[in-house]
Formats: structure tokens, sequence, C-alpha cells
């Protein structure tokens, strides 16, 4: 058996190696265009900012490893051009001598992956605006960054490629600016995580430009004037354009391959795609989402190097199968870990699930133990069925441990008011008895079995200020006078049971704490006395981070100034 791979990075590599380990006599041969085989995209701006200072640290495999350990021939620099399906073999141009040969299959593994978006802009071609797909990319950006010592960034997008590089130009003494056409960065998350972030990059020096496009650059020697629809322009001495990526489909497009959802190449379970014998995987192709079962596409590092496996398994005739991805993903904020899996509460709309959601404010251990970190942690479920639909943690610390945790509980189908039951590993440096997740599952459980009711951050301004409804703060009198909602009365927890008479048994009530602990305790002490009572999700913690920065960011929405 003769196996064609194009594409020699996370898919292809893996695909190539498998493989070799299951059949020891197939001939293997990758292509790849760029210069590198097998290398480590998702560490690219990290070597930019010189926290991997090598390049060699970056390139896991060369052609002659690949060859030594796996007698695979790796071809980098060679870019196949066409596939001829019938015939059963590609077209490949060597990059470096011109030559363009012709190359049989039995089967044929595309791995192509996915391109950076680059939007229309004008002057977008200019040598100081770059992207970052490749090492090519990564070397010419670190070059420049020795070379030039720019002082002002540009990043166009805040996904994960401009949040990793904001850090690490930053840390390289870089002023950044970050312009989002959109009202929040990273859209795996809700807009109330999301402001956590945007509060954190703005504490450490990063000026956000929300909601504000961009429409040019004008190189202007040895800067670019970067202009905007709706405000003056910025003077930069680089700028990169991080707007997301597309899947790269171009070949399997002209070879006929069926395709979906945003141009992605059709595959079915397998990884079949709809020409037999031709099989595809990463970035380019669509999967299926595994909470919502929609068709989309996922490009990260894991679901392309699983996809690699099971392609590799079924070419070399076994029966794999890929079920979906949760789209599970992490990533470092200066001194925060952001991390998601599953539906937001986008998603979740456009999926048109019914759902809940909960916000706990846990400590990262056990809180008497020195060094614990306040996480945030979101859980969103469907409301008739209680399954887990998604979850997004914020925090220093024990924040992939969790998001983990509740990410197997979903591939395992382990409802949301049974996190309360996982028995996890504990010792005060490491977490608390009822870790963060348990404790997901006790919120969870108490909505579930009707002990509490909740309202949302954003349900707070819409609550009536006219004596209809009690609005009540459950904290000291010290930290409601440090800033509290309009409209919410002081009676602190422990003041209740004696002062219940203050408050009118016929109005519902509606009860705030710092971080949604002490008004649990306030609900059921209200709620077993008759009131109709409703607990603050989050607290007021993160009431006031939301809104702060929700609002805030609107309101300094810098207009008509030019920056440098
Ligand atoms: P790739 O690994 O991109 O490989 C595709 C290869 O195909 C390319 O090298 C390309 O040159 C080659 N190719 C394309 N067309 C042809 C052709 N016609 N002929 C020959 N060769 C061709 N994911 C995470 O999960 N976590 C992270 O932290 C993370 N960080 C990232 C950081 C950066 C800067 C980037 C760019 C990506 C990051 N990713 C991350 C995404 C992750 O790298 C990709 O999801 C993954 O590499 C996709 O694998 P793939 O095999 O589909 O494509």
């Amino acid at each position: 058996m003769k196996v064609v791979i194009i594409g020699g990075v996370a898919g292809g590599a893996t695909a190539a190696a498998r493989i070799r380990r299951l059949d020891e006599h197939a001939q293997i041969v990758v292509f790849e265009r760029s210069g590198f085989v097998s290398y480590a995209n998702c560490g690219l701006p990290y070597y930019v900012g010189g926290v991997i200072e090598r390049q060699d640290d970056l390139t896991l495999q060369t052609p002659e490893s690949f060859w030594r350990r796996f007698r695979i021939n790796v071809h980098v620099r060679h870019e196949v051009t066409s596939i001829d399906a019938a015939a059963k073999c590609v077209t490949v141009r060597d990059l470096n001598s011109g030559r363009v040969f012709q190359e049989s299959y039995d089967k044929l593994l595309l791995s192509t992956g996915a391109k950076p978006i680059q939007p229309p802009i004008p002057g977008i071609d200019s040598d100081r605006v770059f992207s970052l797909r490749t090492i090519e990319d990564a070397v010419h950006l670190r070059q420049f960054m020795t070379t030039k010592r720019p002082r002002r960034a540009v990043l166009v997008g805040g996904g994960f490629i401009g949040l990793e590089m904001a850090e690490n130009l930053m840390a390289e003494g870089v002023e950044v600016t970050i312009v989002q056409n959109a009202k929040q960065l990273m859209n795996t998350l809700d807009i109330d995580m999301a402001s956590l972030v945007h509060t954190h990059l703005r504490q450490k020096g990063v000026t956000l430009l929300l909601e504000t496009e961009v429409v040019g650059f004008e190189t202007i020697q040895d800067s670019v004037r970067v202009l905007f629809k709706n405000r003056a322009p910025l003077m930069a001495d680089m700028v990169l354009v991080a707007v997301g990526v597309c899947s790269d489909s171009s070949l399997a497009k002209t070879a006929g391959l069926r395709l979906g959802v945003r141009n992605s190449v059709v595959v079915n379970e397998r990884m079949e795609t709809s020409v037999p014998d031709i099989y595809a995987v990463g970035d380019a192709v669509e999967i299926c989402h595994a909470v919502s079962g929609q068709k989309t596409v996922i490009a990260l590092a894991g679901p392309a190097n699983k996809q690699g496996r099971i392609a590799a398994d079924n070419i070399c005739g076994g029966n794999s199968h890929y079920r979906g991805a949760l789209g599970s993903s992490i990533i470092q904020v200066f001194d925060l870990t952001v991390a998601s899996t599953g539906l937001n509460e986008k998603t979740a709309r456009q999926a048109d699930i019914d759902f809940d959601r909960v916000v706990l404010s846990p400590a990262s251990h056990a809180s008497y133990y020195p060094g614990a970190k306040v996480m945030t942690m979101k859980v969103i479920f469907e409301k008739k069925t209680l399954r887990i639909l998604g979850a997004q943690i914020i925090g220093e610390e024990g924040v992939d441990k969790r998001l983990d945790v509740i990410a197997t509980a979903m591939g395992a189908g382990i409802q949301a008011d049974a996190l309360k039951n996982l028995d996890l590993s504990y010792a005060p440096p490491y977490s608390s008895a009822k870790d963060p997740v348990n404790m997901a599952g006790f919120v969870i459980d108490n909505l579930a079995t009707a002990r509490v009711k909740q309202f949302h951050w954003d349900e707070v301004d819409a609550l009536p200020r006219d004596g209809s409804v009690t609005l009540l703060d459950a904290r000291t009198p010290g930290e409601y006078a440090m800033g509290h909602v309009e409209g919410f009365i002081n009676i602190p927890v422990d003041e209740l049971r004696e002062r219940l008479g203050e408050i009118d048994r016929t109005k519902p009530v509606y009860v705030m704490c710092q971080s949604g602990l002490r008004s649990y305790v306030a609900s059921r002490i209200l709620t077993q006395e008759g009131f109709d009572c409703f607990n603050f999700s989050g607290g007021y913690r993160f009431y006031a981070a939301v809104t702060r920065e929700v609002v805030g960011a609107i309101q300094a929405h810098p207009c008509g100034m030019e920056k440098h």
C-alpha cells in the first residue's frame, strides 16, 4: 500500500507515524509546503516573544529523523498543486527547484490545515503587517523584533493568537493595542467572562479598542498608520493581523471533494471524504460539535491529532470513529488562565437549547492554606435534562484541572447535578474537600431540586425599584459601604434571623452577597421562613467586575483622538 499525505504538521505527521506503527510495509510519502515538518505551531507566539529561545525547539521532527525512526519519506518545500482522483495521483511542485512531478497513491490523506483570514483591507500587504501561521512567519517576526526593535504594535483580532502575541510583545517592551470589531475579545467566552479578561489586559497595560473596525494601513517610512472607521488613526511600528482562520480546502475543492460549513472538507466519522480512498483531517475538515450535534469547524491541535490517528487506523484496514469535539481550549493571558469547553450562552442559544447557568467564585485550594486564588467558574446546562452544555473558567491557579474534569464529565455524559458526586483528590495545597467542580454540582443540584431560585447579573438593572420587591445585600456593613448595587438594602446574613420583621413577607426577595455563598445561606433562611426568594448568581464581586467592564468599555470607548 502506498499512502500519500499532504501536510506534515499536526494531523499529517500524526497519521504518518501511526500508519507506520500499524503497517511496517506501507510506503508513506509526506509532502509539506513549508520548510518544516511536525513543528509546534502552538509555540510560535512564544518563539516570537523569546520565551522559546531556539528555533530548533519548535521542530519536533525533521525529514531525516522521520526517515530514521519511521522510514517515511518527508518532502518539505513541496507543494501539492492538484489531485487526480480518477487516476489516483497528485501533482507536486518542488518549491526549491521548480520541478513538477506526479506521485501515485493507493490512499491519500489531506491535512492541509487552515489559512489566516486576510481581510481585504487596503495596505494589508505592507511589510510591517504580519500574520502568524508557520515557522517561517515566526522567524520573520522574530527577526523584525530583534533588528527593528518596534515600540508600538497594533494587533488586529482578539482571539487566541492575538492575546498570546500581546503578552509576548509586552514582555519585549512593546506597547500593545488590540483592535477588535466585536464588543468582546475571545468569542469562545460569553461577554461576562470576557469582561474579566478585558479588565486584566487593561491592568497589564494593553490598550483595547473594542467595537472598532480597521479600514486601512498606510506605510509611512518605518511606521504604519492604522486607519479606523470610527476613530482617529493610530501610528504603529508593526501590525499583526490575527482575525481567525479558514479551512485550507482549495485542493479539495478542485479535486471535486464535497465541501461543507465555511468551505471545510466534508468527512464521515471514519475521516473519509466524499471521494473513495481520500481521507481528510484537522483544521480543514467539517466535524460534528459533540454537544449541539451541529456541523462546525474547530481549528485546534487536539482534534487534528486525534483525527490523524483515526484516519491512519482506517487507512490500515481498521474501523475507528471520530465522534466530534467539544472545542475545549485554554490560554494563558498574563497572570490568568482562561479555559472553556462546549457551548457558551451564545452558541447554546443558536442551537435552540433551553439552558441555565451558574457562576461560582471558588478558591483554587483550601483557603486556609497559603496562596489560594479565587477563580470564576461558569457552568451552562440544559434546564430540562441537566445535561452539561459547557463551562468557562478564569483564574490564576487550578483552572486547567477543573476545566478538564468538566470536559471529561461531558464526554462521559455525566449530568450537571452529578458533578457533586465526583470523587476528586484533595489535600490543602491542591484543592478543597469540596472541589470547585463539586461545588458547581451542589449549586446545580439546589436549583434542580428547587431549593434555590437564582437571578443573574444581566437581570439586576431591570429589577423594580418601586417597592414591589425587596432587594437585599447580605454582606457586612463594611463590605456594603465599599460598594453595592443601587436599591439593595443591607442586612448581614448573621443578623437576618433576628431582623426578618424588616422584610415584607408578601414580596419576592432578591439576595446578593460577595460571592454567592452567604446569599445562598440567606436564601435558605428566607425560603424556609416562607419568603419567595432568589439568590444572586456569582455575587457582587462578579457583578461589579462584569458591569464595570461592560459599561465602562462602552463609556470609555476612545473617539477622535490620535494616540501616538
Ligand atoms: P497544520 O498543523 O496547520 O498543518 C497543515 C500543513 O499543511 C501546513 O504546514 C501547510 O504548509 C501544509 N499544506 C497545506 N496545503 C499544502 C499543499 N497543497 N501541499 C503541501 N503542504 C500543504 N491549537 C491548540 O489546540 N492549542 C494552541 O495553543 C494552539 N496555538 C496555536 C498557535 C498558533 C500561532 C497557530 C498558528 C495555531 C495554534 N493552534 C493551537 C492550532 C493548531 O496548531 C492547529 O489546529 C493544528 O495545527 C491543525 O492541524 P492540521 O494538521 O489540520 O494543520
